[in-house]
């Protein structure tokens, strides 16, 4: 086959379960289109049952909204700092920016390439020692492996700095049991099409309690105080998800356990067929670490072997994609303070993210994986 006739390979595309239509479905037949309905309750039901630990979910427009949402909720304002894992999407950092306050970046540690634990607490002395101590912190679950919980946390608590728990790529995934996005003291889950699931763009932000979750939604729905006419007291936002987006979420929540199956396959596939390469590595689970593995991503040698890699796989129509580029070597983030140590800087110039979807046949990832070796022979 050659490049144009060959099957695009998409790194993470959208993947319907098959009853996402009848909810829509539903949702026509009843005329409930609009921001709330029967779907948006149902979802938010589904997903507290799933994610379970005393979580309160609040559907809304997107995981970014929720961020914003959940850092107000927190009581970051203007000119306050907040501490952020470095290596992850833009989306993680910029609410921050919405609200007045300032990102301060932190790097990763190399067990499961999240924010450093001896970093965070290196920064957080710092900034009080400058007369400023953070108001929230935002870790990561990136690619759907968990941050070191209970490190980063008793490192949180150690200060009193409530955690936003960025839980956007890793539904699905645990910690000794635990499902992520429940940890912070608020979390978010996204919805957006490259997602684990997805609704075609949404989010949730999860609570502690249905107070709070009473005030996320009471903020995404223009923060209307409870009188007959249009009255607020407070600035609000439009974020709240719609009754059909919901009603394909109540759909792709019927296959959720099914998609993490297939995710964890396609890495279990790579590393059977890729780790005898002594220029690919893998990232372990340590011990009660549960991965969604929303993608597999592979550690290479250098700068120069990923980018070949890389751009074989693009020659062969297969979609892979550097690791996220950091935030402290973002220039719209060019001002920010970062407190580094150098391995977010080594991950993005030697990492690579493979094709992960949930829809991979056998014979993409046959193709894929043919392609490295190829490559590396
Ligand atoms: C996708 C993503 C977001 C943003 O979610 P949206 O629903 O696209 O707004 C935030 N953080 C991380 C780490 C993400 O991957």
């Amino acid at each position: 086959m050659n490049a144009v006739e060959s099957k695009k390979i998409w790194l993470s595309s959208p993947h319907m379960g098959g009853t996402e239509q009848d909810y829509v479905k539903q949702a026509f037949d009843t005329n409930w289109v609009a921001p709330l309905g029967p779907n948006v309750d149902g979802f938010e039901n589904d997903i507290e049952n799933y994610l379970g630990n005393n979580s309160h979910v609040a559907a809304i427009s997107s995981g970014t909204a929720g961020l914003h949402l959940g850092l107000q909720l927190l009581g970051v304002s203007h000119g306050d700092e907040v501490l952020c894992q470095s290596l992850t999407f833009a989306a993680s950092a910029n609410p921050i920016t919405y609200l007045g306050a300032k990102p301060v970046f932190i790097d990763s540690e190399r067990e499961t390439w999240n924010i450093c634990p001896e970093q965070l607490e290196i920064a957080i002395k710092d900034r009080i020692s400058k007369g400023k101590t953070p108001k929230a912190i935002i870790a990561v679950h990136l690619y759907g492996m968990p941050y070191l919980v209970e490190k980063i946390h008793k490192v949180a608590s150690d200060y009193n700095i409530p955690i936003l728990e960025d839980s956007a790529e890793s539904l699905g995934s645990s910690y000794h049991g635990i499902k992520c996005g429940t940890f912070g003291d608020i979390a978010i889950l996204s919805f957006n099409g490259n997602k684990i699931i997805t609704t075609s763009g949404g989010g949730a932000l999860i609570a502690k309690s249905s107070e709070l979750k009473e005030k996320a939604i009471f903020l995404s729905t223009q923060a209307r105080d409870n009188a007959p006419h249009y009255q607020h007291s407070e600035i609000g936002y439009n974020y709240r998800m719609s009754n059909i987006i919901a009603g394909i979420g109540r759909g792709q929540m019927e296959v959720l356990e099914k998609h993490v199956g297939y995710r964890r396959n396609n890495f279990d596939y790579y590393k059977k067929n890729l780790s005898d390469l002594s220029e690919v590595k893998f990232l372990e689970e340590p011990k009660g670490f549960y991965s969604n593995r929303w993608l597999t991503c592979i550690e290479t040698t250098s700068y120069e072997v990923r980018e070949k890699l890389r751009l074989a796989l693009a020659k062969e129509n297969i979609e892979s994609r550097p690791l996220w580029k950091p935030m402290h070597l973002q220039p719209v983030f060019a001002d920010c303070d970062a407190y580094l140590n150098g391995i977010s800087d080594d991950l993005f110039d030697r990492g690579l993210c493979l094709p992960s979807g949930s829809n991979l046949e056998e014979e993409d990832l046959f193709r894929i994986v043919s392609v490295i070796k190829n490559e590396l022979r």
